[in-house]
């Protein structure tokens, strides 16, 4: 049987680093078994789902590089989770519940408040015919949970090898709101059977889910899934990634022109056995993903770490490669202008600053007008190389006895305007001669 995996985001919020780490497991380990790899919109809440993230999370997927074999949307399939839900209630597997939000809350705080577990007391198993026609006379609706009949449950998890786990510590989910929506520990197995999932890879807070979800399996069909949970990713605070940290969200990084390989290397090594570092592709990524090297504790995203993996990304950069990008920030950008300031950059569209300096002439006057002059007077006849430089200023140098930071930082101060940047030699040769002249005022 062929692997089949599946990324299963509901459209409610921009998908983070963690989401996206999740997305990049499994369609590594598909492509790494020759497998399929499918993109499933979670969004039977159509209340909370939105068009607007499911285009989101297709353009972030698209823009890594993560491709999928095949997509479909959970609020297609509503007919399907119905006859399935009718085979449970046939075999006995569902029952109506009447509780109310507050009700069911009432329970739960006196479980716990008597140091017990907020588990479901499966008191609407018990009501007579009389007492749900009561209730329903009284214009309540029900929601149906699933009887689930097992003490305990055990898998052998890929990541968290043998997991057992007890079910009476676990409510019997709810698998139909009272208001006829399917929820998602229902749906996601119906799907999963139906598509022939082989690995659910997933965080592992869906660990008691997948308890529930394997006596679901069970009652509705032999299908073999196998599961895998890997630890969450958190802030570097420690604390825990919410949909609603925007500032982790894929969108954000690429809005602060991040490149999407510095995404991918950081994520496919952090939370691994393995040290985090620059990839040179996806597919050097694929060669190398073992999915057994995936911690069980949780990694930290450090934020410096990927500006530091961008940042050596771009020193890679050929010219050839990012030349139409290049010419759209500024079309006077060359080969030699590139490899000049690429060491300078953070992101490559900080090379519009360099553009700006040094083919803009805004004026610079510097603080020591003496000392520049005489280093004008010196300025050798073009054309300039990369001996220039240290001719130069050596020339400099023995007129005014300056040497060192003396030297140089006034020079570049009054060249630039910046007091730091690519080396001189390179810059002075981008520069050249008459826009020095006309740019230093003294
Ligand atoms: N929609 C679920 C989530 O985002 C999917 C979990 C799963 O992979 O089954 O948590």
């Amino acid at each position: 049987m062929s692997t089949i995996t599946r990324f299963a985001p509901s459209p409610t919020g921009l998908l983070h680093l963690g989401n996206i780490r999740t997305a990049l497991i499994n369609w590594l380990y598909a492509r790494t078994n020759n497998g399929k790899f499918i993109l499933r919109i979670d969004d039977t809440d159509l209340e909370r789902s939105k068009e607007e993230f499911t285009s989101k999370i297709k353009y972030d997927l698209e823009w890594l590089g993560i491709d999928y074999d095949e997509t479909f949307n959970q609020s297609s399939r509503f007919d399907v989770y119905k006859e399935r839900f009718n085979q449970l209630v046939d075999l006995g597997r569902i029952y109506p519940c009447y509780e109310t939000p507050e009700e069911l809350d009432r329970k739960r705080k006196l479980q716990m408040a008597a140091g017990g577990k907020p588990v479901y007391d499966r008191s609407s198993l018990k009501l007579t015919e009389k007492q749900k026609t009561d209730f329903e006379n009284e214009g309540r609706k029900p929601h149906w949970r699933f009887l689930m009949n097992s003490e305990r449950v055990q898998w052998d998890d890929i990541l968290k090898d043998k997991v057992d786990i007890d079910l009476l510590s676990l409510s019997d989910p709810v698998v139909y709101r009272e208001d006829g929506v399917p929820l998602y520990t229902f749906s996601s197995v119906v799907d999963d059977i139906d598509f022939n999932v082989t690995n659910v890879i997933r965080g592992d807070d869906h660990t008691s889910n997948t308890a529930v979800q394997i006596e679901l399996i069970n009652s509705l069909d032999q299908n073999k899934i196998t599961f895998a949970h890997h630890a969450l990713l958190t802030a570097s605070s420690g604390d825990k990634l919410s949909k609603r940290d925007n500032v982790i969200s894929i969108e954000s990084f690429r809005d602060k022109h991040i490149e999407p390989l510095a995404i991918l290397s950081l994520l496919a090594t952090i939370g691994t056995s393995n040290s985090i570092e620059l990839k040179d592709s996806l597919q050097q990524i694929i060669d190398e993903f073992r999915i057994k090297t995936i911690s069980t504790s949780p990694g930290r995203i450090e934020i410096d770490l990927l500006n530091s993996l961008n940042k050596k990304l771009i020193q890679k950069f050929d010219y050839n490669e990012i030349e139409d990008r290049l010419k759209k920030i500024d079309d006077r950008i060359d080969r030699n202008f590139w490899e000049t300031t690429r060491g300078n950059l953070d992101i490559v569209e900080d090379i519009k600053g360099w553009g700006d300096i040094v083919f803009n002439s805004n004026p610079i006057e510097p603080v020591d007008k003496e000392f520049i002059k005489i280093a004008l007077d010196l300025m050798p006849d073009e054309p300039w190389n990369d001996e220039t430089w240290s001719n130069w200023t050596s020339k400099i140098k023995d007129k005014t006895g300056k040497k060192g930071k003396d030297l140089f930082l006034p020079l570049r101060e009054a060249f630039t305007g910046m007091s730091h940047g690519p080396e001189m030699k390179k810059l002075i040769q981008l520069l050249g001669r008459d826009k020095i002249l006309e740019r230093v005022k003294i």
